[in-house]
């Protein structure tokens, strides 16, 4: 049977787990549950691989001491799980209607998908400043993604907005095809760690200008960035810096719009665990990865929740009656049963 013809008909019962999510996290979470039997049901997103994606060399994920590209990396994730049977929709997931104890809903347009465990790991997104010109010239001058795109800027005088260990590591390499690279942050301390902050002033052709908030991208006559207008954070001076590239990099944003007000989330909008484990407050839902974690965000601590939500759902399974919606037929597949509501 065809991929698709599989996951057509899975359509029509329901999953043991959907995972959500096709980064380190999800893809490990299938691995362990397809590996378990559990025949997992991935929805790993049109751009699937999350931001390993769009990195270049990953030198800190044990077991490649010669480093490994993003891109290949993830396609070996995804090939291990694909290994023992997890079924994959490389599309982006609309909607979910989250239960507690029951069946967990997850739809592609209208066409619903339904399983009695469901892993979120739909991981985090760069953050916006959300001033003028922002999305206007994403693409042609402003970029979030300075491993992506910073070869495009060969020559060129960038800035790199933000002043965590995220925007020294983008300075970092950008710095590589800039011919001046200026870092600007809304304070004069730095909330980078000292080790990185000080290999980045290290580098020649990068400097700093603190207090500045950006205010406002402005292109050229040619329709490219060409200035941008900041306000100094403590004297309110206005300023305008010229530059061909802007790289913002002020952290990331949990992709847990789709589950919002549905689970329990941090005032961020990260989803809540019980410490030491990736349950969340509803029975059957479990979290893991970016979308759970605003400490570490690496790859390797992704991977290794997305195990222990693998294990957490397993054990949910083992151990908990299946929803009313689910009943198993000894020795059949899962079947939707049309039980008629008790009298009160
Ligand atoms: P972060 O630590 O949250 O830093 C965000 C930076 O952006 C801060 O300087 C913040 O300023 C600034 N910022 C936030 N919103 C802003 C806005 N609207 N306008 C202007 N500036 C704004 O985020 P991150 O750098 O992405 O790092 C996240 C985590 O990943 C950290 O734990 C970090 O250590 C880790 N990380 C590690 C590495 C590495 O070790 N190789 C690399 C990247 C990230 P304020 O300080 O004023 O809030």
């Amino acid at each position: 049977m065809s991929e698709n013809n599989e996951i057509s008909d899975s359509k029509q019962k329901v999953e043991n787990v959907i995972v959500v999510g096709g980064g380190p996290a999800g893809y490990t979470a299938a691995l362990y549950t397809a590996r378990a039997n559990l025949e997992p049901l991935v929805f790993e997103g049109f751009q699937w691989g999350g931001q390993l994606q769009n990195t270049t060399d990953v030198e800190n994920y044990p077991g490649y001491p010669e480093g490994i590209m993003g891109p290949e990396m993830m396609s070996q994730f995804r090939a291990q799980a694909e290994r023992f049977g997890t079924r994959f929709v490389t599309d982006d997931v609309d909607r979910i209607e989250l239960s507690d104890g029951g069946v967990q809903k997850v739809f592609l347009g209208d066409e619903e998908y339904r399983a009695k465990t469901v892993i979120l790991a739909m991981g985090a997104e760069p953050k916006r400043l959300g001033i003028p010109g922002e999305m206007e010239l994403a693409g042609r001058g402003v970029s979030t993604c300075g491993v992506c795109d910073g070869a495009f800027f060969k020559g060129h005088r960038v800035l790199v907005i933000g002043g965590g260990d995220s925007a020294m590591e983008d300075s970092i390499f950008i710095s590589k095809f800039a011919d001046e690279l200026t870092i600007v942050n809304r304070r004069d301390e730095f909330r980078a760690s000292k080790i990185m902050h000080d290999r980045a002033l290290e580098v020649p052709n990068i400097d700093t200008l603190t207090p500045f908030i950006p205010e406002e991208f402005v292109a050229g006559e040619d329709g490219k960035l060409k200035t941008v207008r900041m306000r100094h954070a403590e004297t309110g001076e206005e300023s305008e810096v010229e530059a061909t590239g802007a790289f913002v990099a002020i952290g990331h944003v949990p992709r847990s719009e789709v589950v919002k007000g549905q689970v329990g989330t941090d005032e961020d909008g990260y989803i809540v665990t019980e410490p030491g484990s990736t349950r969340t407050n509803l029975a059957g839902v479990f979290a893991v990865g970016d979308v759970v974690d605003h400490t570490y965000r690496q790859a390797v601590t992704a991977a290794g929740t997305g195990c222990m939500g693998a294990l957490d759902a397993e054990r949910y399974l083992r151990d908990s009656a299946p929803p009313v919606e689910a009943h198993w037929f000894p020795g059949g597949e899962p079947v939707e049963m049309d039980i008629a509501p008790t009298a009160p």
